[in-house]
């Protein structure tokens, strides 16, 4: 078979296994094209126009190729395997899916390395470290040592080899770049019980080391033959570590020295960042772009990761071997030391089926101060033991090997407003991540009070309560609607968001007394915190009155600070403002001219379009949580910074607190909707 069929075959399977639901599609692909022909992976990296890239390490792979991405991306269209499959599998299946892309980025297991390197045959290569893990899978670390050695030595000359110094081991791998920490404050004071390759590489001496940083790796030197960490190239500097939330560093490289602030905590994600540095600036990424792409980064798939529980949080550090756990720990104790955290321990191949590990971690800083331990996963009473004889009493000590049950526990041991520390291992990690798990007690049931949705609903506006479930909906939260309508009442409290519609006079004539009647609740609700979305006619109502065309007078609510009276002739057009949310696009149809009382905050100052009242140059009116509105065509599903602002305030309003922060979406089809709607206001939209 031809390559293009191979792929064509491989593609038709890959649709097929996503809608068997098998793995996401994501490796079955991979491993039928490496059936048909063992050099496909071999032809598919070769297409890629700037070659391909490929790191491993024992720890911070996923994170480090995903810093690495962050900074690359806006050079190269990349072909990343972000969802960490990272067998040759899954690197094949990554280079399939990814048509069009001009660089590989591949974080690859450190058993399939030598393998893929044969085959993807790449422009450079990053090495970040070796350390126990796995030893059931992977024998001795000597043995990955050495069948790293030789599949370096098997590459072009051509090939860049980036190395973390700093790892005995990796250090010596070659020649080529070398990256590793110097800045000794931030060293330990000795090397830990598991450190790896405590022994010189070359003649067995124990090194003595200048600085310890993470595990054995550090800036090391052996007292009889001499050997020593490589000159670094590239080196972090004046490394700050501010606890649980970030950390900074100055990046030293032979272009020049740059600050990098980082989103992520830990001496180990410095190490992830310099990794990721070195390896960019091989291929060609500039200072700049280094640092303002690890800026922007921020945690990598729930290695790291806070998830709001019940107005709590659930602070989630993946622990998968001494040298990680370790870190993770020391992290935690130098942030904020917990006083409950929940330990799972399973046992499937992913996460090795020997557990004999977490006997080698030092789990001993965490227990100052802590009261309590839920041990759970399928080795939870093993778990349990390690801290009974690391000095834990037994009545501090729970076992409980269903995950969801230990969950529920250390989250009644947790009071309002704490964080709720989780060191799981990785299917432990990724069962909690599952919906069954976290989804139930993370979801906030968010309450739309949706008014008049029979009468103002005209100019799609559907459209917003659809973006407002979605988006609810991707963040793990639930929209329930409730149409309030002639004949109910609104209940201050009952609703965190209400939204009302567009409306023809008629309608707006049907409904207005109803709705004025109901001014005194719906203006307590909103003072009291809920969120209101109100678009024209609705926007109109929420005045102190509107006149319609045929000079009907309708009362107002009385909750914004303005007034409407309509024109003789209709304002419409695509409209664009610039508000203080960014700039918004819609689509305006109207012959109600409001103005605002002086003082009152408009939604944003006219662009292109009409706004208010066509002369005053704004838009819209703000008032605490609720924002009114000319704009529809629907207003969200192209603004989705308003929808995502409201449904901040709605969960702040539910949980009886700040705005909560959600987690950003891929906008990018909404940006580029917003894109069009603004150029046509520019090209012919009303007064511009
Ligand atoms: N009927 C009102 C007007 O013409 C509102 C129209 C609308 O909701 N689009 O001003």
């Amino acid at each position: 078979m031809r390559l293009a069929a191979e792929i064509a075959a491989a593609r038709a399977v890959a649709g097929l296994s996503r809608l068997v639901g098998a793995g996401a599609g994501m490796t079955v692909p991979g491993k039928l094209l490496s059936k048909l022909d063992p050099g496909a992976i071999d032809k598919l990296a070769a297409r890629l126009p700037a070659g391909t890239a490929v790191v491993s390490a024992t720890n911070g792979k996923t994170t480090t190729s995903a810093m690495a991405a962050e900074i690359l991306r806006p050079r190269f269209r990349l072909a990343h395997n972000r969802s960490g499959a990272n067998l040759v599998s899954g690197v094949a299946s990554t280079l399939l899916a990814s048509d069009g892309a001009e660089l590989g980025l591949l974080e690859v297991d450190e058993g399939a390395l030598p393998e893929v390197m044969r085959r993807v045959r790449p422009r450079a290569v990053l090495l970040g470290n070796l350390f126990r893990d796995q030893l059931d899978r992977y024998g001795e670390l000597e043995l990955i040592a050495e069948r790293w050695r030789a599949a370096v030595d098997a590459l072009p000359q051509t090939t860049t080899v980036v190395l973390n110094a700093d790892d005995p081991q990796v250090g010596s791998l070659g020649s080529g770049v070398h990256y590793g920490l110097d800045d000794p404050s931030v060293a330990r004071p000795s090397l830990q019980h598991a450190a790896d390759s405590k022994y010189c590489v070359r003649c067995g001496t124990p090194y003595d080391y200048a600085a310890a940083y993470v595990g054995h790796l550090g800036d090391y030197r052996c007292p009889k033959c001499g050997h020593a960490r490589p000159h670094l190239q590239v080196a972090a500097r004046a490394i700050e570590l501010h606890g649980l939330e970030r950390a900074a560093f100055d990046l030293v490289t032979p272009d020049g020295t740059r600050r990098v602030e980082l989103a992520l905590p830990g001496l180990y994600n410095v190490y992830n960042a310099l990794g990721a540095a070195a390896l960019a600036r091989a291929l060609g990424a500039t200072l700049d772009e280094i640092v303002v792409g690890l800026g922007r980064f921020s945690a990598a798939f729930g290695r790291f990761e806070r998830i709001p529980v019940d107005g709590k949080h659930l602070l989630l550090l993946l622990i998968k071997n001494p040298a990680g756990a370790n870190e993770a720990i020391r992290t935690l104790v130098e942030g904020r030391p917990p006083r409950v955290v929940v330990v799972a321990l399973n046992d499937a191949i992913a996460d090795g089926r020997d557990v004999s590990w977490i006997w080698d971690v030092d789990f001993e800083p965490l227990l100052d101060g802590l009261q309590r331990v839920v041990a759970t996963g399928g080795r939870a009473a093993e778990l349990a033991l390690r801290f009974k004889y690391g000095g834990l009493d037994d009545d501090a000590i729970d076992v409980e090997p269903e995950l969801e049950r230990a969950l529920d526990r250390g989250l009644a041991l947790t009071s309002a407003g704490e964080e709720l520390v989780v060191l799981p291992t990785y299917t432990a990690m990724l069962a909690f991540q599952r919906e069954e798990v976290l989804g139930a007690r993370s979801m906030t049931r968010i309450r739309v009070g949706h008014l008049y949705p029979d009468y103002l609903n005209i100019y799609a506006d559907r459209g917003n309560i659809a973006v407002f479930a979605r988006r609810a909906a991707w963040r793990g939260h639930e929209l329930v609607v409730d149409g309030l309508g002639l004949d109910e009442a609104i209940v201050p409290g009952a609703h965190d968001l209400y939204y009302v519609g567009g409306g023809q006079d008629r309608e707006q004539f049907l409904v207005a007394e109803n709705l004025a009647a109901k001014a005194a609740p719906l203006i307590e609700a909103v003072s009291a915190g809920a969120a209101l979305l109100a678009v024209c006619g609705g926007y109109q109502l929420l005045g102190r009155g509107y006149r319609g065309f045929h000079g009907e007078d309708m009362p107002g609510v009385g909750l914004f600070p303005l007034e409407t009276v309509a024109g003789d002739t209709r304002m419409i057009g695509d409209v664009l403002l610039e508000t203080e949310l960014g700039p918004v696009a819609g689509f305006e149809n109207h012959a109600g001219r409001t103005k605002l009382d002086a003082g009152a905050t408009p939604l944003g100052r006219v662009v292109a379009g009409f706004g208010n009242d066509g002369e005053s140059g704004f838009e819209g009116c703000r008032l605490q949580r609720a924002i009114g509105t000319y704009l529809h065509g629907p207003l969200l599903p192209r603004n989705p910074q308003l929808a995502d602002w409201l449904l901040a305030q709605a969960l702040g309003h539910r949980t009886g607190g700040e705005p909560t922060e959600l987690a950003p979406l891929p906008d990018e089809l909404e940006t580029q909707a917003r894109r069009v709607s603004a150029e046509r206001a520019h090209a012919r939209g009303g007064r511009s």
